[in-house]
């Protein structure tokens, strides 16, 4: 009997959740593929270019009227240069293209502004307008970065996206009342202008969902990781969100959860309670996620490779299959991460009431030992070998997953301040001991001798001191989560700002 419809009032609330397929197009859909990449890099630095002219008009006249013996802050306020959006860079280009002037290629085979590509026409229109969207997306990041209103790290000015460097991808929309993205049945994909489009895997669950009415598309976005070509599909999905814990999901507790270098993570109790042995007697493998570092098996394949595209030519046909095989291995890494994570997620949010973490500062916690010339760092290369052991494991990304699968599945996610001694302090008396150094597996506490595990006994404080973090990271249960799947880390329940620019930035929004 399912334990969750049974006996939790579940609330029906539309979330946004991204279904992931690896494709398998043929060669003439791999080219179209390519060419709809293409496309929307192009219209991304289109838009951009558009915009950073409008910042440089407005840059200089506020040089002309300072030169003139105005107070800067006086002329930032008093020039006003529209910037350009999405809706503006669509009219100005539509009616450039409808220019016939404009249909024959150009000789030299540029495709800047303001003229556009003649291959236009053979390109969903979905494929620009979504690259005009993005731009919009990067400049206000950056506006709200600057206006110190965007959280996370600071976003730098907008780049323009170079081939081979940027990746490759495009988002495709559609009325959802006529939706032209859908699945033919569990093997095929349809896009329009695209085709329909082998998947790899299986797409059973998304058509369950659709086919019942709990699924609505609403965008695709495609893109290339390695050799392979991944469709995103991004459904309104109307699912029973549980407004608490299941009873076994309560039975189970609080499993508080320590990041570790040698272990992917240690629990403060198993996963499977497979075993009525009291904790103290568990093996401590019981308690131990194992660390997928693919990273270590794959590096002298990843150095090998790096190796021979060292020893090519620039501009040479070598050189571009010596990176395409770089590429593949970084992915291939990738990809088995990912895994590991997803599947550590789920099976926490699913399996308890409460998940608590550390609130690990992952930037701080990677942040380089080098120091400065000054103040030079300590333990320079043990700290870097330990960075890249920390990137791996990817706490961050775990976290984030935690955010928004703890409200789908009834659990609430925990965390302990990162400041917070979970190592130094002892689980059983709470005697906190001065040092312990990082090689030491065993805590021996001088107070009242315990001896265990220390990552095991980070863990069992942590589930003890860790504060619901619902109110302040995760927003309310249902609330659109924007997944990350097209490579950005997206916020739980994130709304767009719509606030006034910062005064005394650049120019205002048109
Ligand atoms: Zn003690």
């Amino acid at each position: 009997m399912d334990d969750r419809v049974s006996t939790v009032p579940a609330a029906q609330a539309p979330t946004l959740r991204a279904f992931r397929f690896t494709l398998d197009p043929t060669p003439a859909q791999f080219e179209v593929l390519a060419r709809h990449a293409g496309a929307a890099r192009w219209a991304f630095n289109h838009a951009l270019g558009e915009k950073t002219a409008a910042h440089r008009q407005w840059r200089e006249r506020v040089d002309a009227l300072v030169a003139e013996g105005m107070p800067e802050t006086w002329a930032r306020k008093v020039v006003k240069v529209p910037m350009p959006r999405k809706e503006g860079i669509k009219k100005r280009l539509n009616a450039i293209k409808a220019d016939t002037r404009f249909h024959d290629p150009l000789p030299d085979g540029a495709c800047g502004p303001p003229r556009p590509c003649p291959w236009w026409h053979e390109v969903s229109t979905y494929a620009f307008q979504s690259a005009f969207e993005d731009a919009d997306r990067a400049w206000n990041n950056w506006l709200d970065s600057l206006a110190g209103r965007h959280a996370g790290r600071p976003v730098g000015y907008p780049h323009f996206k170079r081939k081979g460097r940027a990746r490759d991808s495009f988002r495709i929309h559609h009325d959802v009342t006529k939706p032209t993205i859908r699945l033919e049945g569990h093997r095929r994909l349809r896009i329009p202008k695209l085709g329909t489009i082998r998947i790899h895997d299986s797409g059973k669950r998304l058509a369950r969902l659709i086919a019942k009415g709990d699924a609505v598309v609403q965008s695709v976005t495609v893109f290339r990781g390695g050799n392979r070509w991944y469709a995103s599909v991004l459904a309104k999905v109307d699912q029973p969100i549980p407004d608490k814990p299941t009873r076994a999901q309560t039975a189970r507790g609080t499993v508080g959860v320590d990041w570790g270098i040698r272990h992917l993570a240690t629990l403060s109790q198993p996963l499977d309670p497979a075993t009525d042995r009291p904790v103290d007697l568990l093996d401590p493998a019981d308690l131990r996620v194992a660390n997928p570092r693919y990273l270590d098996k794959w590096t002298r394949r990843l150095a090998k490779a790096q190796r021979a595209l060292a020893r090519t030519e620039k501009g040479s046909k070598r050189r571009a299959k010596a990176a395409r095989r770089v590429g593949v291995i970084q992915h291939r890494i990738a990809e088995q991460r990912a895994t590991a994570v997803h599947l550590l997620s789920k099976r926490l949010a699913t399996k308890f009431a409460t998940v608590a973490i550390e609130d690990l500062n992952v930037r701080g916690m990677s942040a380089s030992a080098r120091g400065t010339l000054e103040q030079p760092g300590h333990q320079v290369r043990q700290k870097a070998g330990h960075n890249r052991a920390v990137l791996d494991a990817a706490p961050g990304e775990l976290r984030r997953q935690l955010g928004y699968k703890t409200s789908w599945y009834g659990s609430a996610l925990a965390a302990v301040d990162h400041w917070y001694p979970s190592s130094k302090t002892c689980s059983s008396c709470g005697t906190a001991i001065p040092k312990l150094p990082r090689d030491q597996r065993v805590f021996h506490c001088t107070a009242c001798g315990l001896a265990i595990d220390r990552d095991y006994n980070a863990a069992v404080n942590i589930a003890r001191h860790a504060v619901p973090l619902v109110e302040r990271d995760v927003k309310a249960r249902g609330s659109p989560v924007r997944p990350a799947s097209d490579g950005r880390h997206g916020r739980a329940g994130r709304q767009k700002r719509e606030d006034p620019p910062p005064s005394g930035g650049p120019p205002r929004r048109e």
